[in-house]
């Protein structure tokens, strides 16, 4: 028996010591069955039926503190009591399927994710009469949902999961709190903001005047930085979608790097044979977008 985490610890109310803790719990609990399943180690939260809030059950506290050193980088850099600060405040782990959708155009953004390593995020701008055009991607080098880090509540993108795995995600007015009075993730959010915006305008150039076999490659050196895996899983028309081409496009330039034995196709697996010379045949966006997020 698992719960999910649909809110926050309610740290404040927590007793200080563990006895106090499981006296507190039992309060709380009333049923045997579950009271059995906690001491089984089978329960990770309960909900306090007064405040609606989530309490994390000791264990869960502990392999959040010690096995959870956050794989995504922005939270990685923060120092610890900034970690734990979020951790306390709401930040709960999530898994995530290819296809999810986190965040729709014109809607309220619920959440904010921060992906960990091997999930991948597409940015998309959406059209009427036309298909979703990608123009941006987000891994553990980033987040989902920065508007609400500037104080908008709406997403302008839509954000779908192309790569599955794992996030740390956090209800976005949690998250505005606790942006509020921290210097220090403001900083951190406003050097993404910059290294995002620059991915995205560099996108936009790059969608409109490099070749296809040259954006593909660019494509898949970006997507493998994040996803960490050799072969990628992704068909001809997912990427001619991602890419904003016709499948045919996709198929000519793909064929074009297996020729020179850069990549390997089949059957939607795509392996990276020769990352140094894939980087040759991609367009300098490649390492543009990856000197800004480097060095920013
Ligand atoms: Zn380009």
């Amino acid at each position: 028996m698992t719960t999910t985490y649909p809110s926050s610890p309610a740290e404040t109310d927590r007793p200080e010591t563990e006895a106090l803790f499981a006296a507190f719990i039992r309060r709380l609990v009333q049923d045997a069955s579950m009271l059995q399943a906690i001491d089984l180690g089978e329960v990770d939260a309960i909900i306090d039926p007064v405040s609606g809030h989530a309490i994390l059950l000791p264990a869960t506290q502990e392999a959040l503190r010690q096995g959870a050193v956050p794989t995504n980088q922005m939270l990685a850099t923060l120092p610890p009591e900034e970690y734990q600060r979020l951790l306390a405040a709401g930040l709960e782990p999530v898994t995530l399927a290819f296809g999810d959708l986190l965040h729709e155009p014109g809607e309220l953004i619920q959440h904010i994710y921060f992906p960990s390593a091997g999930l991948l995020v597409s940015l998309l701008t959406t059209l009427q009469d036309h298909m979703a055009l990608e123009i941006g991607l987000v891994g553990s080098e980033g987040m989902v949902g920065l508007p609400v880090a500037q104080g908008i509540d709406t997403s302008s993108v839509r954000a779908v999961v192309q790569g599955p795995g794992k996030a740390l995600r956090m209800e976005s007015s949690r998250f505005r709190e606790a942006l509020k009075i921290s210097p220090v993730l403001q900083r951190t959010f406003h050097r993404y903001t910059y290294a995002l915006i620059a991915q995205i305008t560099q996108t936009a150039v790059c969608n409109r005047f490099h070749l296809v076999e040259a954006r593909l490659a660019r494509w898949l050196l970006m997507a493998s930085d994040r996803l960490h895996t050799n072969p990628l899983r992704f068909t001809h028309e997912a990427l001619a979608d991602l890419l904003g081409v016709r499948r045919v496009g996709i198929t000519v330039a793909a064929s074009a790097l297996q020729q020179q034995k850069l990549i390997q196709y089949s059957r939607g697996n795509i392996k990276i044979l020769d990352r140094e010379g894939l980087k040759v045949s991609a367009c300098e966006c490649y390492q543009k977008i990856k000197d800004i997020f480097d060095h920013v």
